[in-house]
């Protein structure tokens, strides 16, 4: 085919990459961050139960009243902030960046961090400003206030956990960003559950703050594609405009509730992903050639002294599957690894001690 048609299509995005995970064959599977536990079968049980006496060839309600007015309760909300459901946390990241981002308007990505922040931002046009984490993958605050500011950006994309690393900005670096930038912070939390702490409490009084959650990780639901954003109420309405109407499916919508109201069943699982986390920390940085990041997420990001590309070969050779992320900046020689059951854990540290013991 000769290019012509493709001459229609914006040269931002045909000179993007486009988002792609790998899926090659596996047998355990430590490469998007999922629970590895799935729903326990109550929780599943009451969801269908839902569906079944739900109208389906209706459409869902416009916005998911009982779903938003349960995540207040949860969250334990004031009046004054309210919640947008999206199809995914990833809808909302569209959403939030459609709404505010017309060419050219600065946008300040710490990175290395979530590709798809950078990818939406290219497609609108933003003069996107990436700030490189410090050399330990920590965040260097000051550095992104001071890009923040010469450039009078207009959006901070924070991930906090930031993915790929596990690293975190501190609270205070958030709200420093806030009260001295005009911008508007978004904190990502898809990871919030396994950290030790997160941005809520500075979202009651920082109304240029917006926080981003998901049901992918620990609320073990990445199927059915669920996501929540947190803001100002004046703001979130404003969001909602540059949304699609119905994007909350009846399946995510029942989803969602039944999981919520069976919250307490799912609190033992992320304990031991949180376990399991460390136990991981301790058993790679035990491993020669191998140095891991101090991670407060479910994953773990490490460097290698052998090749990063040969390492996850051969550890898909073993039928593991992991994340290689030597592509980002600054992880020319790191990989990711998702924390995952404790016997597949077992099995990712054998293979991997294994293939370091023959490099
Ligand atoms: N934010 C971050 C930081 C993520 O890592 C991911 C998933 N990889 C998402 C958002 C997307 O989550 P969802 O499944 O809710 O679209």
């Amino acid at each position: 085919m000769d290019d012509g048609v493709l001459k229609l299509i914006k040269p931002e995005v045909l000179e993007l990459e486009g988002y792609s995970v790998a899926a090659p064959a596996h047998t355990i599977k430590l490469n998007q961050n999922e629970s590895p536990y799935e729903l326990p079968a109550a929780i599943k049980e009451a969801f269908v139960d839902r569906l079944r006496s739900a109208a389906w060839s209706r459409y869902p309600s416009q916005v998911p009243g009982d779903l938003c007015e349960r995540l207040r309760e949860t969250l334990g909300l004031p009046t004054g902030i309210d919640v947008l459901v999206g199809n995914g946390s990833n809808e909302l990241i569209q959403t939030l960046l459609m709404a505010t981002i017309e060419r050219g308007a600065g946008t300040i990505i710490p990175v290395p961090t979530f590709s798809l922040y950078a990818l939406v931002a290219r497609v609108l046009g933003a003069a996107l400003i990436e700030v490189p984490l410090n050399e330990d993958l920590t965040f260097g605050t000051d550095r992104i206030l001071d890009a923040a500011t010469r450039s009078r950006a207009k959006l901070i994309i924070l991930c906090r956990p930031n993915n790929p690393t596990g690293t975190v900005i501190p609270i205070d670096g958030v709200k420093r960003l806030a009260e001295r930038t005009g911008a508007l912070v978004v904190v990502d939390e898809a990871y919030h559950d396994f950290a030790a702490d997160n941005v809520l409490p500075l979202l009651f009084d920082h109304e240029n703050l917006v926080i981003l959650r998901t049901f992918s990780k620990a609320m073990r639901a990445a199927g059915l594609r669920i996501g929540y954003l947190l803001g100002h109420a004046a703001l979130v309405k404003q969001l909602t405009k540059a949304m699609l109407p119905f994007n909350v499916s009846l399946m995510a919508r029942e989803a969602a509730l039944a999981i919520l109201r069976n919250k307490n069943l799912l609190q033992e699982g992320i304990e031991e992903i949180i376990e399991g986390r460390e136990a991981l920390f301790q058993e790679l940085a035990a491993i020669k050639g191998i140095t891991p990041f101090s991670s407060q997420a479910n994953f773990i990001c490490f460097r290698t002294q052998v090749s990063a590309k040969a390492l996850y070969e051969a550890l898909l050779e073993r039928g593991i599957l992991i994340r290689d992320v030597s592509g980002y900046s600054m992880l020319a020689d790191c990989l990711r690894v998702s924390v995952g059951t404790p016997e597949e854990n077992r099995a990712f540290i054998t293979a991997l001690e294994a293939i370091m013991e023959e490099a």
